[in-house]
């Protein structure tokens, strides 16, 4: 479809060679075996061991793994939530080891 739309001539302007697939890939069983070595999740892994204070909270709102002394996590795994704004979890990471380097200090 990407194809199609692409070689339309309304486009030809802008149009250059195609990179991805290529121009080598053309049927649909070259389609589907391209894409069987080529895909990657685009997850965004967040919320695994999430901060909080209820029972099912793995982490506490200092980071603190709780039932485990001298441990806290620092990473996306503690967001109780995936941000809303998808492409935004690794600034979040960053935020949240910027509180965790806080909170050690404050501690040592
Ligand atoms: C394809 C893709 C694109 C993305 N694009 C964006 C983007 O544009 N903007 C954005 O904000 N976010 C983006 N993200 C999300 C962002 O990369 C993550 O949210 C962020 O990196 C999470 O940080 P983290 O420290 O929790 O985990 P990670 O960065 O995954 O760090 C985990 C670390 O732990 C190490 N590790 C794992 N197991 C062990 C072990 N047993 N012992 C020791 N070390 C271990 C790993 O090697 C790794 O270095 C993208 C993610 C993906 C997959």
């Amino acid at each position: 479809m990407a194809r199609e739309i692409g070689s339309a001539p309304a486009l030809a302007g802008w149009r250059g060679e195609e990179v991805l697939p290529g121009p080598d890939i053309r049927d649909v069983e070259q389609l589907a075996a391209y894409l069987c070595k080529n895909l990657r999740t685009y997850s965004h892994y967040a919320g695994t061991c999430r901060i909080g204070i209820g029972g099912t909270a793995v982490a506490d709102p200092e980071l603190r793994v709780r039932g485990v002394s001298g441990l806290r996590v620092a990473d996306a795994s503690v967001m109780p939530a995936i941000v809303s704004a998808n492409t935004n979890t690794n600034a979040t990471v960053y935020a949240i080891a910027e509180r965790a380097a806080d909170l050690l200090r404050a501690h040592s």
